[in-house]
C-alpha cells in the first residue's frame, strides 16, 4: 500500500492514543526508572534502556501468543517488571511493589502530557470537517481523557480495548470503532507509534494506515510520518 491510496480526505481519522497523541511524563523513561528503584532501595542503571525496551517487546509478543488479542489488564505490570528487572532489578517482592507503584501512575492523566502537534493537527482536521476518533489500547476512560485534555470539541468517539473486549491489532476492535461511527474501512485512516497494533492491523481490518515514527525509528513500505504536522498534507488538507 502506498500514500497515494489513502482516500484524499477519509471520512474518518483514528489517533491511537499513547505515544501518539499523549506523551507519557519522564518518571516513565530511563531516569524515572532509576528514581523509582531508589525509593525502593533498588540499584536501576539507567544506562540499560535500550536492553529494556527489547525485552519489554519480547514479554508483549510472548503475552500475546499466550493470550492472543483479547484485552490484557495483566500486561501492564508486566511491562513495568520486566524494565525493571533489567535494569537490574533485585528482591522479586520489591521489584513486584515498585512495578506496582509505577503501574498506579500510569492510570494519572496528570503524568502526561499532549505532543506540541496534536492541537494544530486535531484543529486542522476538525476545520477541515474531518471525523475523528481515538482508538486505544487501555482500560482508561477515553472520553474523559479527552476531555481533560481540551480534545472534547475534535473527537467524535473513543473506543478502548477494555470495554470491546479485543486489543489492536485485533480486528474485532477496528470493527467496533467502525460499526461506532457508520464508516467503511476503506474511508477510515488510523494513526499510530506502533507498527504491529496500529498500522498493520488497521490494513488487516481493511483500513488505512499512517505510522507516526516520531524518532526516525522505522524503514517501512508504509506511509509514515514523523509528527502530527506531516499529517493533513498526507490526508490532502492543503494549506
Ligand atoms: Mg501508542
Amino acid at each position: 500500500m502506498t500514500a497515494a491510496h489513502i482516500p484524499t480526505p477519509p471520512a474518518l481519522v483514528i489517533f491511537d492514543v499513547d505515544y501518539t497523541l499523549l506523551r507519557p511524563g519522564t518518571r516513565f523513561e530511563a531516569e524515572g526508572y532509576r528514581a523509582l528503584g531508589h525509593e525502593f532501595g533498588l540499584d536501576l542503571d539507567p544506562g540499560r534502556w535500550d536492553a529494556a525496551e527489547r525485552a519489554v517487546y519480547a514479554a508483549m509478543l510472548e503475552r500475546r501468543e499466550l493470550l492472543g488479542t483479547l484485552h490484557d489488564e495483566g500486561v501492564y505490570e508486566i511491562v513495568a517488571t520486566t524494565i525493571i528487572e533489567e535494569l537490574g532489578g533485585g528482591d522479586p517482592e520489591v521489584v513486584t511493589a515498585a512495578a506496582r507503584a509505577q503501574l498506579a501512575e500510569w492510570w494519572n492523566v496528570e503524568h502526561f502530557t499532549l505532543y506540541d502537534d496534536v492541537l494544530p493537527c486535531l484543529q486542522r482536521l476538525h476545520d477541515a470537517g474531518l471525523a475523528l476518533a481515538l482508538l486505544s489500547n487501555t482500560s482508561r476512560d477515553l472520553d474523559a481523557v479527552a476531555a481533560h485534555f481540551g480534545l472534547g470539541a475534535f473527537v467524535d468517539l473513543a473506543v478502548a480495548s477494555s470495554v470491546v473486549g479485543h486489543c489492536k491489532p485485533a480486528p474485532e476492535i477496528f470493527a467496533a470503532l467502525l460499526a461506532e461511527a457508520s464508516v467503511a474501512a476503506d474511508e477510515a485512516v488510523m494513526v499510530g507509534d506502533n507498527l504491529e497494533d496500529d498500522v498493520r492491523g488497521a490494513i488487516a481490518a481493511g483500513c488505512h494506515g499512517v505510522l507516526l515514527d516520531r524518532r526516525g525509528r522505522w524503514d517501512v513500505p508504509l506511509p509514515t510520518i514523523r509528527g502530527l504536522d506531516e499529517l493533513p498534507a498526507l490526508l490532502g488538507l492543503l494549506g
